[in-house]
């Protein structure tokens, strides 16, 4: 394991360099695609509650508006820099294009320990970074969203800030809003129930029974909490489940409802009574029929690729699996369902906030679910017949492929390209 295999930016411009090349697209694309189009790195002097200024810094980088206003979440994380938030923009732009909502890529992140900062620091702090970044977001230039380590509670005094400095009430330039002030039913749990759906579709394909299907889950937060209650309603059987503390086993099943109790309690999933404890390392070695990645990059790497033993990865987490280790698993047989399609369900009900948002007119949660299962049912289907048609690239190139595609046609009838570019209909065509 390499210090570049870990650095995502370097793996997003692989993975971009590949598809574009597979597709026979001119080169130009790839150069308008390996940067970002923008990238505002900002300073913000925080007061704090001891009375002394802390300066944070803070990152914005839009990659690419050729289909639509940028589109991302926002971090606070101390690890954030410059690459990891190019590479998160860079992937938001191909998730974005392969769901098929009008959207560019974007995203955002303040280096920052949430937890050593007290409520009103982190609003100081909120509120400090929308008014550094506000002359390039808004509702139809750049719409930000919650992400790691950020919330509801966050997102509100984020739309707040920029409404007073526009002096309207913008709802539309955040999503994840809280529900009182436009946010969307069904947000919450969205990445989840949409990364339940392309589950769903892929252990049909594969004829591997849900019901009963062993399912590993690595991160219990938004994303890998809500998936184990789904699937657990769903009769999967969740065998392993982890947080950043460590991970607990047991081979007849945990019930999630139950570790969320014990995590509510104790802070963490490990030391849960009725499964045995065990190391993120090995709880991602388990023998399983579904691995679900849920928790951060980098996990899946040529160091253990080749002890992963499950039949399906389905990537909940963005960037969990470097592309050395994606070659290894495809040698294993390993079927791996990429991210910009598997956890599209966020951005996808985001998309669905906004045009409430600016519709002023909300939708049932019955509604935002049924939108959400046919715009993943079809986005899975696209990628997979491209991948059985092609043969020759697994189902992340496929996706990219397809993603890749629209990006390139959005900006050659926007005139920013000139060489010719072949239409989704005729790539598709000639690829099978
Ligand atoms: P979260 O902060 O709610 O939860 C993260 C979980 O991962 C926590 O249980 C945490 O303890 C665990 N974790 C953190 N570091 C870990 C490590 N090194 N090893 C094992 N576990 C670790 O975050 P989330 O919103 O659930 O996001 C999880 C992943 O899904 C991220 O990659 C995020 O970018 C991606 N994602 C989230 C959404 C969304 O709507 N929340 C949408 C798309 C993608």
């Amino acid at each position: 394991m390499t210090g570049k295999e870990l650095n995502s930016f370097e793996n997003a411009k692989v993975q971009i360099k590949m598809a574009v090349e597979k597709m026979g697209l001119d080169h130009v694309v790839y150069e308008l695609l390996k940067e970002p189009m923008r990238e505002m790195v900002v300073s913000i002097p925080i007061k704090m509650d001891n009375g002394t200024t802390k300066v944070f810094k803070g990152y914005r980088v839009q990659h690419n508006n050729a289909l639509g206003p940028a589109k991302g979440g926002i971090r606070f994380h101390p690890d954030s820099d410059l690459d990891e938030v190019r590479a998160l923009a860079m992937w938001m732009t191909f998730k974005c294009a392969v769901v098929g909502i009008p959207y560019g890529g974007a995203k955002g992140a303040v280096a920052c320990n949430p937890e050593e900062l007290s409520e009103t620091e982190l609003e100081r702090l909120s509120r400090g970074y929308v008014q550094a970044i506000n002359p390039i977001v808004g509702p139809e230039k750049d719409i930000p969203a919650p992400d790691v380590n950020t919330n509801a509670q966050i997102m509100s005094w984020m739309m707040d800030e920029f409404s007073r400095i526009k002096q309207y009430n913008a709802f539309g330039v955040i999503t994840g809003k809280p529900l009182i002030i436009g946010g969307s039913l069904g947000r919450e749990e969205a990445t989840a129930q949409g990364c339940v759906y392309v589950i769903e579709e892929i252990t049909k394909k594969l004829n591997v029974n849900l019901e009963g299907a062993k399912v590993v889950i690595q991160g219990f937060g938004n994303v890998g909490g809500n998936l184990a209650k789904i699937l657990f309603d769903k009769k999967a059987v969740i065998i392993g489940i982890s947080d950043v503390k460590g991970g607990i086993y047991n081979p007849k099943g945990i019930n999630p409802y139950k570790v969320s109790e014990h995590l509510a309690v104790t802070g963490s999933v490990v030391n849960y009574s009725k499964a045995k404890t065990i190391t993120n390392q090995e709880l991602l070695e388990l023998n399983c029929d579904i691995l679900i990645p849920a928790a951060v990059e980098n996990q899946i790497t040529a160091e253990n690729a080749n002890r992963i033993k499950a039949k399906i990865v389905v990537e909940a987490a963005n960037g969990p699996t470097t592309p050395e280790a994606d070659k290894i698993l495809e040698q294993k047989g390993i079927l791996v369902v990429p991210d910009i399609l598997a956890n599209a369900g966020g951005v996808t009900v985001s998309y669905f906030e906004w045009v409430q948002n600016n519709m002023g007119f909300y939708w049932t949660k019955e509604e935002v679910n049924k939108r959400l299962g046919q715009i993943m049912g079809q986005a899975f289907q696209q990628v997979y017949n491209l991948y059985q048609a092609r043969k020759d690239v697994n189902m992340r190139m496929a996706a990219y492929m397809l993603a890749i595609d629209r990006v390139a046609q959005a900006m050659k009838v926007r005139g920013w390209i000139g060489s010719k570019i072949e239409t989704e209909q005729k790539v598709t065509h000639k690829l099978a």
